[in-house]
């Protein structure tokens, strides 16, 4: 809920207690934010429920700087209008992607690796195609066809993806292709962190004391622009264990730590600010159509228009939310008081993703400018980094790469 500041040092948190309402203050001299993404800021996502960027909103709102958030990545073949994830086991197996006229339209984007090129490029191809009038029967997917492989293959080394197919798409993929389109994935972008899992404040690296992140939550960078599959959990096992093991390092080096007075104020001003609210604003509504405007101008394809068009609708929304009240003023389980929070931390995100992706004017990996179509390294071979204002809004500054041993190359296929 709240991250606990003190003297520039992060020593402890609020937490809010669904099952009671309660508030607890819990101290600490190091705090590890493992929270996760920020998917469910989109309209379609493979992410869960929980992934509304909690952590990462907390973190911005205590000072903490995010980085890189405009490389968001699209994996293509999520369940049409459900999102739910069709993995690339599919299409390792030996799935084809095919467009309305039957066409397996990959080998004309990518005549060598075709329907296995990374998830961005095969996003942006689907896209493509429907753009083209290929989607399936004029509407905003393609097929994926799995019917080759047999029973035996899609009952055995596909049970999982074909029973999602089964239970959600109402398909059978061992007679019928199956309907998919680009989904929310995951986020490069995160609250900023050196390697040790250490949450870092300006370009030089300098340390937030205490606070430490890592798991989708972080930007750690390894991923770039672009995350290759199966990367996050060794991104999680390598970078959560170099954070704990930093953590046992300063731990001992921390005397005791006074507590501002009341340091659940902040939080049970905000609660009690939701809960006697006589707005007429209510979460569903603009949670709808925030996420509807990140799909449609914030996802695969950007542009400046487009972007701009979404920043002043976020900026609306933001305004808008200030209206919210909660109905149920209960303390039980109180979801609506809960989604309500998350709301404005969703908003918080979708507000800096959008600047990230408006100043970024180059693209490279996940981020496509229409406008700005080819990669710029002279010019942004740079991080983005967002810090929160609370007067001025979002701050924007930059940090370099660093390059080690691997130079950055054009990618070819
Ligand atoms: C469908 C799918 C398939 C994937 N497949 C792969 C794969 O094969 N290989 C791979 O490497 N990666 C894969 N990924 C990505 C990978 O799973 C995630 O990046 C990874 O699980 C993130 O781990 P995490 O611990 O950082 O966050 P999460 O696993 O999201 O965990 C975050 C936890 O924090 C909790 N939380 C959030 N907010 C709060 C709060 N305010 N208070 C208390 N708790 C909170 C959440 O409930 C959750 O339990 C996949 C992702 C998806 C969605």
């Amino acid at each position: 809920m709240s991250l606990i500041i003190h003297d520039g040092q992060c020593c402890g948190l609020i937490a809010y207690e669904l099952a009671t309402g309660k508030l607890h203050t819990l101290q600490s001299k190091a705090v590890l934010l493992a929270t996760g993404g920020y998917g469910k800021v989109f309209k379609t996502t493979s992410n869960a429920f929980a992934s509304t960027g909690d952590g990462l909103a907390i973190a911005y709102r205590a000072g903490a700087p995010l980085e890189d958030m405009e490389f968001v990545q699209f994996h293509p073949t999520g369940i049409y209008k459900l999102g739910i994830l069709i993995s690339e086991a599919a299409r390792g197996e030996g799935g084809i992607l095919r467009n309305n006229e039957g066409e397996r339209f990959m080998e004309r984007y990518a005549p060598v690796i075709k329907d296995l090129a990374p998830r961005d490029m095969v996003s942006r191809c689907i896209l493509e195609e429907i753009r083209a009038g290929r989607g399936i029967e004029g509407k905003d997917y393609v097929h994926l066809d799995l019917t080759h492989l047999g029973k035996e293959v899609l009952d055995t080394k596909l049970a999982e993806i074909t029973g999602f197919a089964r239970t959600y798409a109402g398909v059978e993929p061992v007679k019928e292709a199956i309907p998919v389109q680009p989904t929310c994935h995951y986020m490069m972008g995160g609250i900023a962190t050196d390697v040790d899992g250490r949450v870092i404040t300006d370009s030089e690296g300098t340390v937030f004391k205490g606070l430490y992140a890592a798991g989708e939550c972080a930007c750690v960078s390894v991923h770039g622009a672009n995350r290759l599959g199966c990367n996050s959990l060794l991104d999680i096992l390598v970078f959560g264990r170099r954070a704990g093991k930093e953590m046992g390092r300063f731990i001992p080096t921390v005397g005791s730590i006074e507590l501002p007075s009341s340091p659940e104020k902040v939080v049970a001003d905000q609660i009690s600010a939701l809960m006697q609210s006589k707005g007429k604003e209510s979460t569903g509504p603009i949670r709808a159509e925030m996420q509807e405007v990140m799909m449609d101008k914030v996802s695969v394809f950007r542009h400046k228009e487009g972007l701009e068009e979404a920043l002043e609708k976020v900026r609306e929304l933001k305004e808008r939310y200030r209206q919210i009240s909660v109905q149920d003023k209960g303390n039980c389980f109180n979801r609506e008081l809960l989604d309500a929070i998350e709301l404005g931390y969703m908003l918080d995100l979708a507000e800096v993703i959008t600047l990230g992706a408006l100043s970024r004017e180059e693209s490279r990996g996940a981020h496509s400018r229409e406008d700005f179509p080819n990669r710029d390294d002279e010019k942004w071979l740079v991080h983005t980094m967002f810090r929160h204002s609370t007067d001025e809004g979002p701050q924007l500054f930059f940090k370099p790469v660093t390059i080690t041993r691997f130079e950055p190359k054009e990618r070819k296929y």
